[in-house]
């Protein structure tokens, strides 16, 4: 166990994702985004002007950030949003390397939490690592 926002989210699931994203919502600006992002927790915002540019969301720890990934590549390097059947999901994994230090994947609209003690890694189903596999060779 590293931290207690993380523990409070796993146990709370029982050996189960959390379900985090209920809701996606478009917005033009990142200050919509931002807002939108602390006031529920529970949503993924896209910042779409043209093409999407951007993926703002409360961090799933607790620890009340807001993260900004950068989803277009003519902007540098950007991470790949789909939408699956079960909702958001954001290759590669999020890797926080300031504040909590989250590492987690975004995947069917759930996060599942990344480098768990080794008791805690049936969190993470084979039949999802498989899809992940999948999806990743499948991006150009
Ligand atoms: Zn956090």
């Amino acid at each position: 166990m590293r931290r207690t926002g993380n523990r409070v989210l796993r146990s709370g699931a029982e050996g189960n994702p959390v379900r985090i994203f209920h809701k996606t919502l478009i917005v033009s600006s990142q200050g919509e985004a931002r807002l939108a992002a602390l006031a529920n927790p529970d949503q993924l915002i896209v910042v779409r002007r043209g093409r999407n540019r951007s993926a703002v969301f409360a961090c799933p720890c607790g620890c009340r950030d807001v993260l900004v990934l950068n989803l277009d590549r003519a902007a540098g390097p950007a991470w790949r949003l789909r939408f699956r059947r079960g909702g958001p999901a954001l290759m590669p994994s999020i890797w926080r390397t300031t504040g909590c230090k989250s590492h987690f994947i975004v995947w069917d609209g759930r996060i599942w939490w990344c480098g768990l003690a080794p008791n805690e890694t049936e969190n993470f189903p084979k039949d999802v690592v498989k899809a992940l596999k999948v999806w990743w060779d499948a991006i150009p």
